[in-house]
């Protein structure tokens, strides 16, 4: 039991949120749901970054005030996380006026820490970015590499924060300790580590739309400085010392790997800067292309989350994105890859179990979960040995951020349940019971009661990634989804209180069919 503080960045509002944010913070609220299954005093934070001169740009084209323009971009994110169950503790939005005191505070620490100096900024600025570009990264005719837009010469007088002197302890953080996952991700870090180290401007003169310098309301905060203290100010930097105590430093702060540089580099070094503790893990997934491309809303090549969810349901928008790719991995999407996984591993192998389960128990019992009998057989102990070790594994899976095996590790618990009902018959044991099989009748009473407890102890287990489906599941099974047993007890194998009437409900996961 101990606290877990689990983030995802908080999205730009440049634009509606789209799959690769909902594949992070689904990510988050399935650590976070564990987290608290498992009794951790959990907060999961996660919310939009809303500064900066592209937000200025887009609300000036728009012919809306910059907060205006925010409040319905933000309207949409919330919509989605409500649409996809996210259970996070707080939303943060850098235009709170409580973040914006906070973020100002943590300036005034960062001006007094003797690693900020004022100097000359002298670069190639992508305002949609919002980054400067050396030389040599711009694209031929000082194109962005991103945008692939114009980038400005520019020259300001800036705030810089002395990240170079920072090298030495950066390096000792990412080499030798487990800051950076995947492994990928800390050998990118070290390369550049490597290349040395260049100080950051903190500041921009040239923006109005952001959090004003304390000694310098002429220049505000650089809105990569605002955004990443999100972290710090939505748990209480600043104003409530106790909350931020009890839950910093962060646990696990998961992201896209585009953004590594900015959480593993100057986020650190500004946090040692001020004396305050780094995060304990940063997380970065891959990618996702569809078909085989590069998403891209100019080429219509998307992935709509909103419309996912509206034809397959939450539970399965969250279990496939967890459950096809490795997180930490590139991986591609297809449609046709949804409906297989989609009719195969929840319509087919564990909808299926439920059902046949339950009507079995109908059928043969009249409704009541029979408690096992006679001896145990070696079917028996081979499905429940994999049932007792599910708990544990999960853990450990858990602590690595391998989120795709804790559902293949499920999965093969479905799949191995589902080979016990072909190894057992019980309809052929039914048919022996009838005709006068004592034995038979023991063997059948088993194998349910089997089924049924294995049942209860995969939708215990899988509540985090389908937490409607899951709670539907135990309903069927007689059980009451509110009263949740602690985690030892739910995966513990032998629980299920034999006598409960089971409730047959309505199918799980409806076969989807193409039209
Ligand atoms: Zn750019």
């Amino acid at each position: 039991m101990g606290k877990f503080f689990v983030t995802t960045p908080i999205y730009y509002v440049n634009d509606v949120p789209h799959i690769g944010h909902a594949y992070t913070t689904i990510a988050a609220d399935v650590l976070a749901r564990y987290h608290r299954l498992m009794g951790d005093d959990v907060f999961f934070l996660t919310g939009t970054d809303e500064h900066g001169q592209n937000i200025e740009r887009i609300a000036r084209e728009k012919g809306i005030s910059e907060k205006e323009y925010c409040d319905l971009i933000v309207a949409q994110f919330k919509q989605l996380w409500q649409m996809l169950d996210m259970s996070n503790d707080y939303f943060v939005r850098t235009t709170d006026e409580r973040h914006v005191v906070a973020v100002q505070k943590f300036a005034r620490a960062l001006l007094d820490s003797g690693d900020v100096y004022r100097g000359q900024y002298r670069g190639w600025y992508c305002p949609r970015c919002e980054a400067f570009f050396e030389a040599e990264e711009l694209l031929s005719e000082n194109l962005c590499p991103i945008h692939k837009r114009p980038c400005e010469w520019t020259e300001e007088d800036n705030y810089f924060f002395a990240l170079s002197r920072y090298q030495d302890r950066l390096y000792h953080l990412i080499a030798e300790t487990g800051f950076v996952r995947p492994e990928i991700r800390r050998n990118e870090l070290l390369g550049v580590l490597r290349e040395g180290l260049q100080d950051f401007s903190i500041s921009r003169e040239r923006v109005r739309w952001g959090v004003p310098l304390p000694d310098d309301p002429k220049q505000v905060l650089y809105v990569w400085v605002d955004a990443l203290l999100n972290y710090i100010t939505a748990i209480g930097y600043g104003d409530d010392q106790e909350t931020f105590r009890r839950y910093w430093p962060a646990n696990v702060q998961l992201m896209a790997k585009e953004i590594i540089r900015f959480h593993c580099l100057y986020w650190p070094a500004m946090l040692m800067a001020v004396g305050l503790p780094v995060p304990q893990m940063v997380f970065a997934h891959g990618w996702l292309t569809k078909d085989g491309q590069k998403l891209s809303k100019t080429t219509g090549n998307i992935i709509d989350p909103f419309d996912l969810v509206r034809r397959f349901g939450s539970d399965a928008v969250r279990y496939f994105f967890l459950r096809e790719g490795a997180f930490g991995a590139d991986w591609d999407y297809t449609d046709a890859a949804f409906i297989r996984r989609y009719n195969a591993d929840l319509a087919n192998d564990l909808g299926n179990l439920l059902n046949r389960t339950v009507q079995m128990v109908v059928r043969y019992f009249g409704g009541a979960v029979p408690a096992p009998a006679g001896a145990e057989e070696a079917v028996d102990r081979q499905l429940l040995d994999l049932a007792s070790g599910l708990g544990a594994a999960i853990e450990h899976a858990l602590d690595q951020v391998a989120l795709q095996e804790v559902l293949v590790l499920a999965g093969n618990l479905v799949v191995e349940a589902n080979k016990y009902v072909q190894l057992t018959t019980p309809w052929e044991l039914a048919k022996a019971r009838k005709g006068g099989d004592a034995r038979a009748g023991e063997r059948l009473a088993t194998v349910l009661y089997n089924l049924v407890d294995v049942l209860r102890l995969l939708g215990y287990c899988l509540e985090p990634v389908m937490p409607r489906k899951a709670p539907e599941l135990l309903a069927q099974l007689g059980l009451d989804p509110a009263t949740r047993p602690n985690w030892t007890q739910g995966t513990t194998v032998g629980v299920y209180p034999a006598g409960t009437t089971v409730k047959p409900g309505q199918v799980l996961f409806p076969r989807y069919e193409v039209e």
